[in-house]
């Protein structure tokens, strides 16, 4: 999903157009940026994108999460479901706002199992966060209807699958909230940034507001603003805009040349029985930014695993024993380790962790490989490298 690949021209424009005006700030300075409003405008193309009413723009995606949840009112001793393979930023946003991460298992979408999500309801708990990870997306559908009966916010952590969509929609645009990285590594890229997504007015206005110490944004130049509530800082620069606002441009091109190359390795690997793919719900298309498939058990995961670094097949992940997405290698939240005092009904809302056993979600991502699919790649060298994979998997089976 890398957007770094392909950068250039576009990109640098948009970025000395804000350095040339000289306003590196997305509020105020209303006369002195003579019409250069690069996050405005960045907003008006997410819309579009994503099919919502509302964007907020903020400093990364791990701003978004805790944005887009303090928008929704959730806080201090609340209760957030979320997945166990994900990525440490989920998990940090929610800590951020003083509430309690609740991790369950995930199924063979490697999204969150609806029935784990129901199982793992309280009286505490106020939103469903499910992560899209590796660009795909879980049962939204029934997700959904377990939030409408248990009266729960239902919020998307769509930071890794832009350009997925479920149903016609773009993941992000399903539950009250949606959530996007722009960070380095990410589909497009801002350098550094995100978005919160919403057809909530309400939920807008306050993540408008919070992400911004709480001003209110009223008036020409800033000059009748009020603060109707606590805020932070979470803002994205003029600068980091501008390099999203071309990328946007580029969305389609990108996605089309994912699935270009997503395809023809898929078409490789499809020839080996043993291997299957993760599967799509009904009504889901990929984001195509990673192909994730399965292998028939834990040793052949690892041996094979091994042999793609062996022979130069890079980019492949086996994230059971990685320590980047899949709580089995975070002895940091299990153990919880902090710089500073935490609350002790958070960590008493921690403890489960340390004796919970992910025995569903350890069955996928144990045997799952995750290749991410890069867009600078020739197609003979996608070629080449399904071959490789195709052979090397064959060698273990
Ligand atoms: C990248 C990512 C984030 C955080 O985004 P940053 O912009 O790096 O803070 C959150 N969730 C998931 C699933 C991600 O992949």
């Amino acid at each position: 999903m890398p957007g770094f690949e392909l950068f250039g021209e576009l990109e640098r424009k948009e970025v000395n157009d804000v350095l040339d005006n000289g306003v590196l700030m997305r509020y105020g300075f209303d006369g002195m940026r003579n019409g250069h409003w690069k996050s405005k405008e960045l907003e008006a193309a997410l819309q579009e994108s994503f099919k919502t009413k509302h964007v907020q723009l903020v400093s990364s995606g791990t701003a978004a999460v805790s944005v887009a949840l303090a928008s929704a009112g959730v806080g201090a001793g609340d209760e957030v479901i979320m997945p166990a393979f994900t990525f440490v930023a989920s998990f940090e946003a929610i800590m951020m706002l003083g509430a309690i991460p609740v991790l369950v298992d995930i199924d063979d979408t490697l999204a969150v199992d609806p029935k784990a999500v129901e199982a793992a309801i309280t009286s505490k708990t106020k939103a469903v966060m499910v992560v899209q990870m590796c660009g795909s997306m879980g049962d939204m559908d029934t997700i959904q209807t377990i939030c409408d009966t248990h009266n729960l916010l239902l919020v998307e952590d769509a930071c890794q699958a832009i350009g997925g969509t479920y149903h016609g929609k773009p993941l992000g645009s399903i539950g009250d909230l949606g959530c996007f990285s722009f960070d380095f590594v990410k589909t497009i890229t801002c350098g550094e940034g995100g978005a919160v997504i919403t057809n909530n007015e309400a939920y807008y206005t306050n993540a408008d507001h919070y992400s911004d110490h709480g001003h209110d944004h009223v008036g020409n130049d800033r000059g009748a603003e009020t603060h109707p509530f606590l805020g932070y800082n979470f803002r994205i620069s003029e600068l980091h805009a501008a390099v999203g606002l071309a990328q946007v441009k580029r969305l389609p091109e990108f996605l089309a040349i994912q699935k270009k190359n997503y395809t023809i390795i898929r078409e490789a690997l499809s020839q080996i029985p043993e291997v299957s793919f993760r599967t799509v719900p009904e009504g889901g298309e990929e984001s195509y930014a990673f192909l994730n498939f399965f292998l028939p058990d834990l040793e052949i995961t690892r041996k094979v695993s091994e042999a793609f670094k062996q022979n130069g097949v890079d980019v492949c992940f086996h994230y059971y024993d990685n320590n980047w997405h899949y709580i089995r290698k975070w002895d940091h939240l299990t153990n919880l380790k902090s710089l500073f005092p935490i609350s002790s009904e958070v960590k008493k809302g921690l403890e489960y962790l340390k004796t919970k056993e992910f025995t569903q979600s350890d069955h996928y991502i144990a045997r799952n490989i995750s290749c991410l699919i890069k867009l600078s790649w020739s197609e003979e060298e996608v070629k080449e490298r399904a071959n490789k994979m195709v052979h090397v998997i064959k060698s273990f089976i």
